[in-house]
């Protein structure tokens, strides 16, 4: 099987069963994260315990294959990080996804890896990253609690 059937296989898994999915009809609609030349829609919350560990990671999104795929991959892969270094992880990534890191790669990102591609279609990036996008303003809004 080639490397991209592979990665492909990770995506539409994602997609059709996202990981740490929640109803999140309590979070107002204005807080949703919009990509709207796709149509992707994401909203998240994330959970900062007393230490600052990232608890949890959860979202409800509704759009593209990739959008959701990458906030199901992003969601298991940053639990458990501390909000400095999951920042630092989002930083990266979307830099990485952008080609503003060409010696950089996701390789070491378990199931992540999957989304390198993307780096090389510009308008599936914003759908890559949005959910990335959301994270950081919820890691952000939890830093200054
Ligand atoms: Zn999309």
């Amino acid at each position: 099987m080639a490397f991209e059937d592979l990665y492909q296989e990770i995506i539409l898994d994602h997609y059709r069963h996202p990981r740490n999915f929640a109803d999140l009809s309590d979070v107002p609609d204005e807080e949703a994260h919009e990509n709207p030349t796709c149509g992707d829609s994401v909203k998240l919350v994330v959970d900062v315990d007393e230490d600052g560990i990232v608890q949890s990671i959860r979202y409800n999104s509704r759009g593209c294959a990739i959008s959701v795929a990458s906030a199901s991959l992003m969601s298991e892969r940053l639990r458990g990080l501390t909000v400095a270094e999951a920042l630092e992880r989002v930083s990266t990534f979307m830099r990485i996804l952008r080609g503003e890191e060409p010696e950089a790669s996701l390789e070491d990102w378990g199931d992540l890896v999957a989304l390198e591609g993307v780096a090389q279609y510009p308008l599936r990036v914003k759908c890559a990253t949005l959910a990335w996008h959301a994270l950081e303003d919820a890691l952000r809004k939890a830093q200054s609690r």
